[in-house]
């Protein structure tokens, strides 16, 4: 008897041999394969006439083949096929098609699906490349019932050719049947009623099989009844996991911090200016959360330049006045050491002294091991540092706080661990990121925080004037540049390498997006003979650098001026100098990779010019950008680009000359990316779904929040106890086997 944990292999049309194979596209078990959904249907209950269509449309058509030809053209063998109904005829092309010779005869019935194309003949269209499907002749019961005559599925293959749609369809449907009132269900009965949701069983059926009559747009877009379950099912068990991480992390021990006048007075002294609205609603969220005795799990979102450091500040002198210590975790040194300087010039104002200690990578040991013997005995009282550093080698007297400022990397909470004496109080955490990522995408990537957000920028910000021109104005920009620095203002100028080009890049601070996106292979396997001659571009273009032009400036266009030069592969010591150097308005323009993205600040700063912006994402350009118009003046960034532009970077770059919103520019990121790639990998804490998608199913995932937190708090309104054990211990299998999220300590 197959059942859902069935492992494939002993399915009938499946050995080991092919579980092998399937495994590889992590299907295991039985249920994997029916959560195997198709990405797309073709309507073959009424295949569109030849006669009927209309150029520009995706269509799909059943006809016979009426004959093929290869032609051997100068450019490339293309292989050319003519169907027809009756008068009519189409014909498709295949370039390279020298693999499809032999494979269709006349007489043959055809599915096709592709784009209508005009033809020079008037009567006559085209489809070039469309995916096709051979109809069997003979057709037995079961072909009839699941290749033609109905609405019918077609799969991504788990393997070339041999495990394409028709062996999916195949494998499915006779699972489905053998399943036929064993498909147990897994949400209460009550709630689904509620919902108006049909049953698991119900719902698989409809997404391989679609009933004869359901809508083909609601099909496309994976929205009729049936896919809508089993996406609220993903999600809501997705959710209730986190509801529950949330729940557990109120039960633990942590500190319930005071806020008293002493506290409050700390707080005054050493504001340098009035808080935003969002600042003051962000803090009052933080404290609120100290003063709790459970630990503090928040995320801090808020845009660049909206003033997440000094919230931030604020929320640890609450701490430190409580007797506690606190600690920083910036992503890089530079920004680990802007951060001390700047906490220094802050609490300078106090009438308190606090004792402040940066750890970072560059120190030698001697000052390393001092540093760590002045916090172990809690002679620090607020403890800045690289995530690494603090992380894994320091022992605190008595950590009260932890702020993480981790801007747009992901995942750190994920492999946090700090060293945490036994029985002692488990200290808060506080995340700053500057991702603007939508508000239900970031509760479900960080389920188990609390979220605060700054949605307001400080008064007195000139919107920055972002232009895009090609490399051959140059000229023009060096002379806005100089302009600038005549002003008074400082400038930055990015470019996306160290050195020349046979140079090997090991910076980790560059991954150019473009050769991403072009060299991916395109999904559909039919099309593979194709790709062929995108290889071509894993050739790396002459990228300009940062080393040759900033000898290339400091002897041409910008002589005379003061440059800087900084990269990754400088030593701690150079970088950190060079950059004080530009804070301290002892360099015009800095010429640099993308290391000053995150979270500089230098408000006289009024130019940021980056040079091959075409190679850079939409979330890089925004936090590139971010680094200036934190002054009054008014500035500017040049988008200067050289060299072929994809339209995908054409897209980026128009987005952000249109708009310099956040939140905006993020949501069209995550268009043009897909999830997975805009949050990084899958250790970023991404979840690996199976059939939602965070980005279309927004509105399901909402409803999955709000229905999880529900029945983790009244489970028993609407479940029976059996339908509440079998929730527990799916959420549980669910935790671990699919999204491999493991419980955080
Ligand atoms: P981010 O959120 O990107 O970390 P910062 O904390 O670096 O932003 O703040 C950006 C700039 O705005 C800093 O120069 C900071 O001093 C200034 N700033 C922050 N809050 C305010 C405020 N309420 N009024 C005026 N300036 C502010
Ligand atoms: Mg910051």
């Amino acid at each position: 008897m197959v059942q859902l944990d069935t492992p494939v292999q002993f399915v009938k049309g499946i050995g080991p041999q092919i579980a092998k194979t399937l495994a590889e596209k992590r299907i295991a078990i039985v249920e994997d394969l029916l959560y195997h959904l198709p990405f797309r249907y073709e309507d073959r209950l009424h295949p569109r006439a030849l006669t009927d269509l209309t150029p520009g449309e995706m269509a799909s058509v059943i006809a016979e083949v009426r004959g093929t030809v290869l032609l051997r053209t100068r450019s490339m063998p293309i292989f050319e096929m003519t169907v027809g109904q009756n008068l009519s005829t189409l014909k498709c092309m295949w370039f390279h098609g020298t693999y499809l010779e032999g494979k269709f005869r006349p007489g043959q019935m055809v599915a096709l699906y592709g784009k209508v194309e005009p033809s020079r003949s008037t009567r006559n269209f085209k489809m070039i490349q469309p995916q096709f499907e051979i109809l069997p002749e003979d057709a037995d019961d079961e072909t009839r019932l699941l290749e033609v005559g109905r609405i019918t599925p077609v799969y991504e293959s788990l393997s070339g050719s041999r495990l394409a749609s028709r062996w999916i369809r195949r494998i499915v449907y006779n699972l489905l049947e053998e399943l036929r009132g064993q498909v147990p269900e897994t949400l209460p009965a009550a709630l689904l009623a509620r919902l108006n949701m049909p049953c698991r069983e119900e719902s698989l059926r409809a997404v391989h099989f679609p009933p004869a009559g359901t809508p083909m747009s609601l099909l496309q877009a994976s929205a009729t009844a049936a896919h809508k379950r089993l996406i609220f099912e993903e999600l809501f068990y997705l959710e209730c996991g986190l509801e529950l991480k949330r729940r557990k992390m109120k039960e633990r021990a942590g500190f319930a911090f005071e806020t008293n006048d002493k506290v409050r007075e700390a707080i005054r002294q050493i504001l340098p200016f009035h808080p935003t609205t969002a600042q003051k609603r962000a803090l009052g969220e933080i404290v609120s959360d100290m003063r709790k005795p459970s630990p503090m799990r928040r995320l801090l979102q808020g845009d660049v330049g909206s003033g997440k450091t000094i919230v931030a500040l604020q929320a640890m002198l609450v701490v430190i006045e409580n007797g506690c210590q606190a600690a920083l975790m910036a992503p890089t040194e530079i920004l680990a050491t802007q951060h001390y300087l700047a906490a220094r010039k802050v609490l300078e104002k106090s009438s308190r002294k606090y004792r402040i200690v940066l750890l970072t990578g560059s120190l030698d040991d001697e000052k390393k091991k001092l540093a760590r013997r002045r916090i172990f005995h809690g002679e620090a009282d607020l403890v800045i540092g690289t995530h690494a550093l603090i992380e894994e080698k320091v022992d605190f007297a008595n950590l009260g706080v932890v702020v993480v400022d981790e801007q747009h990397r992901f995942g750190v909470l994920q492999r946090f661990r700090l060293m945490k004496k036994p029985n002692a109080a488990e200290p808060d955490v506080l995340v700053m990121t500057a991702t603007p990522i939508p508000r239900t995408l970031a509760l479900s990537l960080y389920g188990d925080l609390d979220l605060s957000v700054l949605d307001e920028l400080p008064p007195g910000r000139t919107p920055i004037v972002t232009k895009q021109v090609s490399d051959e104005r140059a000229e023009d920009v060096w002379k806005l540049l100089r302009d600038q620095v005549k002003r008074g203002h400082q400038a930055y100028i990015v470019y996306p390498v160290i050195e020349g080009p046979k140079d090997d890049q090991p910076e980790l601070d560059f991954a150019p997006p473009d050769t991403q996106e072009d060299t991916k292979p395109a999904k559909k396997s039919s099309t593979a003979k194709t790709q062929k001659k995108t290889t071509s571009l894993f050739e790396k273009p002459t990228l300009k650098s940062a080393t040759e032009m900033y000898e290339n400036l400091r002897a041409t266009h910008l002589s005379g001026l003061r440059l800087g030069l900084l990269h990754g592969r400088l030593d701690a010591d150079e970088k950190e100098v060079i950059m004080r150097r530009f804070q301290r308005g002892e360099i015009d323009v800095l010429i640099s990779t993308t290391v000053i993205e995150v979270g500089v600040d230098v408000p006289n700063a009024s130019v940021m010019v980056i040079e091959h912006a075409e190679r850079f994402g939409l979330a890089q350009l925004h936090q590139l950008r971010g680094r200036v118009g934190r002054g009054a003046a008014r500035s500017y960034c040049i988008l200067m680009t050289g060299g072929k532009i994809s339209p995908q970077a054409e897209e980026r770059l128009a987005a952000m000359v249109r708009t310099q919103n956040g939140f905006e520019l993020a949501e069209l990121d995550l268009q043009l990316r897909g999830p997975g790639e805009f949050f990084g990998t899958r250790q970023a804490g991404l979840p690996d779904f199976r059939v939602a998608n965070l980005v279309r199913d927004r509105v399901l995932l909402e409803l999955a929040k709000e229905e999880s937190s529900r029945f983790v708090e009244h489970a028993d309104a609407e479940a029976t106890e059996d339908e509440k054990k079998r929730v527990w211990a799916r959420l549980r299998e669910a935790w671990q086997r699919r999204y491999g999220l493991v419980e955080a300590g």
